[in-house]
């Protein structure tokens, strides 16, 4: 059985009090829902103390947006894995495209980061995913593949229990644009092949892995009935509380079967 997760990406967006109104607004919306889903709101790094007291006795777990990979030290501006741990951050994501480009991370820092952030025992949303230029040029498989395999590398099959990966195309980021649900379907059967290669089957047939990529109320429910897509991450469309709640109803209330 695999786990469905639902994750708000809210990037640099909501200063402290437009957090606390989309959490309340939020949780008025799930008021009565029943989800299998874990949900998972991610606000900048300034909103994690108020929205962790907020989410207090909720659900819905708390998640950053970025790392450090040092412990602590002369990094300016920096956020460590513990520093996240004590503002009661649960998940981390790793590994955004908008981070891969425009803040230079690497495949290498990207695997740095997942190694420190489940060392500090957080759990990680480690984003992949191919630009429309590799799509066009027919590698996606190949970025894919190099991206798994750079992060999970040196991994132990527990470790990777407290993992998630997040299939997001880059081309499909914020543009409207979404995968159709096979393009999503075949990239992540994929990505669990690949990570299968590395862990072995079972840990590969009980690993979430999530859509990422224009995903609304409107192609929700299509996109996380794939049988390989275990939930999404969400960029804009979870930045107004009732669309984010609708996108969470649109999770499959069963749980499909791993293959
Ligand atoms: C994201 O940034 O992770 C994302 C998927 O954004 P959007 O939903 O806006 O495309």
């Amino acid at each position: 059985m695999r786990k469905q997760i639902i994750a708000a990406n809210w990037k640099m967006n909501k200063d402290v009090n437009e957090t606390s109104e989309f959490i309340y607004a939020f949780q008025n919306e799930m008021k009565g829902v029943v989800t299998a889903a874990e949900v998972v709101i991610c606000p900048p790094f300034i909103a994690l103390d108020t929205a962790f007291e907020l989410l207090q006795g909720s659900p819905f777990k708390l998640g950053a947006q970025n790392l450090h990979f040092e412990e602590d030290g002369a990094f300016t501006g920096e956020i460590s894995a513990r520093m996240l741990k004590s503002l009661g951050a649960h998940y981390v994501i790793v590994g955004h495209s908008e981070r891969r480009q425009y803040f230079g991370e690497t495949d290498e820092i990207v695997a740095k980061k997942v190694k420190k952030a489940l060392s500090a025992d957080l759990k990680v949303i480690l984003c992949v995913g191919e630009s429309l230029a590799e799509r066009d040029g027919g590698v996606t498989e190949k970025v894919l593949e190099r991206q798994v395999k750079a992060a999970l590398a040196g991994l132990t099959e527990q470790q990777l229990a407290s993992l998630v990966i997040a299939y997001e195309p880059i081309w499909a980021i914020g543009t409207g644009r979404n995968a159709t649900p096979q393009q999503a379907q075949d990239a992540h059967a994929f990505i669990r092949k690949t990570v299968a290669g590395m862990l072995g089957e079972h840990a590969s047939a009980a690993l979430t892995i999530q859509y990422g990529g224009s995903v609304k109320p409107e192609n929700a429910v299509e996109l996380l009935s794939q049988p390989d897509v275990d939930g999404a991450l969400v960029g804009g469309a979870s930045l107004k509380a009732d669309s984010f709640a609708k996108i969470v109803k649109s999770s499959p209330k069963e749980i499909p079967t791993a293959h």
